[in-house]
């Protein structure tokens, strides 16, 4: 696979299609397109006519159709056009900068909201029409979504897991690194399980929020405060109670993941996609490919993370060696992954990395 080479110009009119299929209209909207990549034929078309009716493609036609009188025109002659990309993993509600850590405690679910909304746009506008969200506060994407959906306010579709679940002390223990009048006990209303019935409960209470799949962090991460990036955090018992539960709601379940046990558990118990896989053996990747597990590598957070941790002060002590050590060594795992047959699906996490570069080579 080539990774793409994508012209600003390609991505602002995904952007542009979505803006006017969701703009109310009595006629048909006209887009004339100097050249159309329509996701399916391997060469892209050159001079033709997509016609949208009701907020639906109803047809492409060769050559410039004339409007008629109740016609909206938008007149991309001299671009490209093609489907809105899609970013399987992007955290809508923030953005990593040296006061990240303090924000945790200043900001409240609603500052979160607010910024989401701010950063879906210039997700939008970079050409990205469908997101998956794996993990905030709990709250602030599902309201996102729903907005979005209303009209309220421009943005990709979005499927969120709202709060991630971890284990004590794990990678979305969102507690960790705190002090202990401020630390409490955090249970599976907050995504933090100990056992399989505490793991039935939090998989059900993101259903009771309104999520739309399940995200765990299945070893530890990059940011957060604590040792370990990559140890295992779930039993198989929790892990398997969590599949099966999701299984009955309707849910996938994806699986943040850098070291190996952690992500060997994750793949053996059923998990749908490994996130980051930083360091996936050659076991874990014929696991994954007897199973079907797709692969969401994150190589952009990866080389974000590593050149932050290069600059002194940004990252919290626990932080920065972690940053240095993993980050690097994604791209590596990517190409190995692709070369053995693993099913791939393109992810940033941005907001590591900052919203709208979600195509940045
Ligand atoms: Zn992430």
């Amino acid at each position: 696979m080539t990774r793409p080479s994508l012209h600003p110009s390609y991505l602002f009119l995904s952007a542009i299609l979505v803006l006017a299929v969701s703009a109310p209209c009595e006629g048909a909207t006209l887009v004339h397109a100097g050249r159309l990549i329509d996701g399916v034929a391997d060469a892209a078309r050159s001079e033709v006519t997509v016609v949208v009716e009701e907020g639906k493609i109803a047809a492409v036609r060769s050559g410039y159709v004339a409007p008629g009188a109740d016609d909206e025109l938008i007149d991309l002659s001299d671009m490209t056009v093609l489907p809105g990309l899609m970013d399987m993993h992007v955290h809508l509600t923030g953005e990593l900068s040296p006061r990240s850590y303090l924000e945790r405690v200043q900001f409240e679910s609603a500052d979160q909201a607010v910024r989401a909304v701010a950063y879906a746009r210039a997700t939008l506008m970079a050409g990205f029409t469908t997101v998956r969200n794996p993990g905030d506060d709990g709250k602030a994407t599902i309201a996102l979504r729903k907005a979005i959906s209303a009209g309220l306010v421009p943005g990709p579709r979005i499927f969120t897991a709202g709060k991630s679940l971890a284990t004590t002390g794990g990678h979305a223990d969102p507690t960790n690194g705190l002090n202990s009048r401020l630390r409490g006990d955090p249970g599976p209303a907050d995504g933090v399980v100990n056992g399989p019935a505490d793991a039935a409960k939090a998989v059900r209470q993101r259903y009771k929020e309104g999520a739309d799949f399940i995200k765990i962090t299945a070893t530890g991460g990059v940011l957060s405060v604590a040792k370990s990036g990559q140890n295992p955090q779930f039993t198989m018992a929790e892990l398997e109670a969590i599949i099966a539960t999701a299984g009955d709601y309707g849910f996938h379940v994806a699986a943040h993941a850098h070291g190996t046990e952690g992500m060997r558990r994750a793949v053996l118990a059923g998990v749908r996609s490994i996130e980051h896989g930083t360091y996936m053996t050659d076991e874990v990747m014929e696991l994954m490919k007897q199973r079907g597990t797709f692969y969401v590598p994150t190589i952009l957070a990866g080389v974000t993370v590593a050149e932050r941790a290069a600059i002194d002060g940004y990252f919290p002590d626990l932080v920065r060696p972690k940053a240095a050590a993993i980050g690097p060594v994604i791209q590596d795992t990517f190409a190995r992954a692709w070369k053995a047959g693993v099913k791939i699906a393109f992810g940033t996490d941005c907001g590591v990395g900052p919203h709208g570069d979600n195509a940045r080579e």
